[in-house]
C-alpha cells in the first residue's frame, strides 16, 4: 500500500488544494483497493462509479487511476459521498458510503489537531491525525453486483453532413439519408459561435 501522505500530496497537486473533501476521497479510494486486492489502474483494471461530483472525486480519482480520458470513471449524481468501486479482474465490486458518523469522526479529528486554522504550516501538521484513522471507522462497505461498463474503445470517424465536423460513428444519427452529429440533429448545442464557421 502506498505511503498515505504522499498519495495525498498527489492528490492535492492534481486537485489544486487540499479540502475535507480530497481526503474523503483519497481515504475512500485506498479502503476500496484493499478490499480489491488491487493497485492503482494503469488502464482500466478497476472502475469507479462515482455518486457525487464534489472535491472526493479528484482524490479518488488519483488513488484508483481512473479518469474520464480512459474510460473507468463514472458519475451517478445520487448526490452521496459514495462510490463504487469494480474490479475487471475479479469481477468484484464494493460501494462504499461514508456514514454520518464516519463524516463527524473525521471532521473532529482534523478541526481537534487544528486542520481549520488559518497557519499553513500547522494545518499541514495536523494530516498526520488521518494516519490513525482506518477506514473501517468512516465507510459502510456494500458488496454489490454492477453491470459491467463496457471497456472503453476506440470507434472510427465519420464526417456530419451537416456541419462537416469529424465525430464519433456511433454518435451520429441518420434522418433522411444524411448522417448528422448530435447538435446538427436535435439542433441544439451548449455554444453559440461568434462569427462564422
Ligand atoms: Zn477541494
Ligand atoms: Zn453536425
Amino acid at each position: 500500500m502506498p505511503c498515505f501522505l504522499d498519495v495525498l500530496a498527489e492528490a492535492e497537486r492534481f486537485h489544486g488544494h487540499l479540502c475535507p473533501g480530497l481526503i474523503i476521497g483519497v481515504m475512500m479510494g485506498l479502503a476500496a483497493l484493499k478490499l480489491l486486492k488491487s493497485s492503482r489502474s494503469k488502464d482500466e483494471e478497476v472502475v469507479a462509479i462515482v455518486e457525487n461530483d464534489s472535491c472526493a472525486v479528484d482524490g479518488i480519482q488519483v488513488v484508483v487511476g481512473a479518469s474520464l480520458g480512459k474510460g473507468n470513471l463514472y458519475i451517478e449524481k445520487y448526490g452521496k459521498m459514495a462510490a463504487t468501486f469494480y474490479s475487471r479482474e475479479t469481477g468484484e465490486a464494493y460501494r462504499l458510503l461514508l456514514t454520518e458518523d464516519g463524516g463527524s469522526k473525521l471532521f473532529s479529528a482534523l478541526s481537534e489537531a487544528g486542520f481549520f486554522s488559518q497557519d499553513e504550516g500547522a494545518r499541514r501538521k495536523t494530516l498526520e491525525v488521518l494516519e490513525k484513522i482506518s477506514g473501517d471507522e468512516l465507510f459502510k462497505v456494500q458488496r454489490v453486483v454492477v453491470k459491467a461498463p463496457p471497456q472503453a474503445q476506440i470507434r472510427k470517424s465519420v464526417v456530419c453532413d451537416e456541419c462537416g465536423e469529424p465525430t464519433m460513428e456511433t454518435l451520429t444519427l441518420e434522418i433522411n439519408g444524411k448522417h448528422l452529429c448530435i447538435p446538427c440533429a436535435t439542433k441544439k448545442r451548449y455554444y453559440e459561435p461568434l462569427q462564422d464557421p
